[in-house]
């Protein structure tokens, strides 16, 4: 067996663990494998023990590796998620190439997207990429404006909006973690509650899923411990 396909496995028994521990199922929460910084190879291989899902950061290396991937193997059914900082001049590939964006963090690109959104494919999901660490310098809209951002979101023809996603600032003592993730699931309760039917928390990674999902993650984003340390960077 592939170091990737033992690594698979380890984080699927992981997120089983993590579920029944506060009695969910573990088929109710998504692995997404973050293949970033590595190639189309790569994404063959972990596609061959049974990943169906990928995400992605880097606009161009994303797209050279959907081409790679697809060339190689046209009848693979992968879903592809881009997870990465959005500048508005790139919105046009994401919306003609990806199934979901996660990384939503301004009205402004969604409307984007969603005019630029192919009209012979699905509406494209769509995740709004929460501050909940609220520092200036961290991405996301702040918490007091998601519902809004959310409510104009959900009124874009093209879009389908899915849910709320966050990148905490990270910290390896479990109930900071479980506080952090705990702000994006009241606010994804608030959402719902004010009529808006999302079904996606996008939240926790390699080295704080456990505490994700036990505050309701529905979607993990898992780069190295599928993949191993990434060894570029851009
Ligand atoms: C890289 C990345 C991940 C995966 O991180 P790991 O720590 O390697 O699991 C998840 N989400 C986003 C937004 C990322 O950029």
């Amino acid at each position: 067996m592939s170091v990737i396909s033992e690594n698979l496995q380890a984080v699927h028994a992981s997120i089983a663990a993590a579920a029944l521990a506060v009695s969910r199922q573990p088929h109710e929460v998504l692995l997404l494998a973050v293949s970033k910084t590595f190639d189309a190879t790569v994404v063959l291989e972990a596609a061959a023990a049974g990943q169906r899902a990928f995400g992605e950061n880097y606009l161009q290396e994303a797209l050279d590796k959907i081409a790679a991937v697809r060339s190689a193997q046209p009848e693979l059914p992968l879903e592809w998620h881009f997870i990465g900082p959005i500048q508005s001049n790139k919105t046009r590939p994401i919306a003609e190439s990806f199934d979901w964006v996660h990384s939503v963090e301004r009205e402004k690109i969604a409307r984007r997207l969603s005019d630029q959104r192919p009209d012979d494919l699905p509406p494209l999901n769509i995740c709004l990429q929460v501050n909940i660490s609220g520092e200036a310098s961290k991405s996301g809209v702040p918490a007091g404006e998601a519902l809004a951002v959310a409510q104009a979101i959900a009124a874009m023809p093209r879009l389908c909006l899915r849910g709320l996603m966050a990148i905490p600032e990270p910290t390896t003592v479990v109930a900071e973690q479980r506080a952090a993730f705990r702000q994006l699931t009241t606010l994804f309760e608030q959402c719902r509650a004010a009529g808006l039917p999302m079904d996606t928390l996008s939240m926790g990674m390699s080295s704080d899923l456990s505490s994700a999902i036990a505050e309701g993650a529905t979607i993990v984003r898992v780069g190295s411990a599928i993949f191993g340390a990434r060894t570029y960077a851009h």
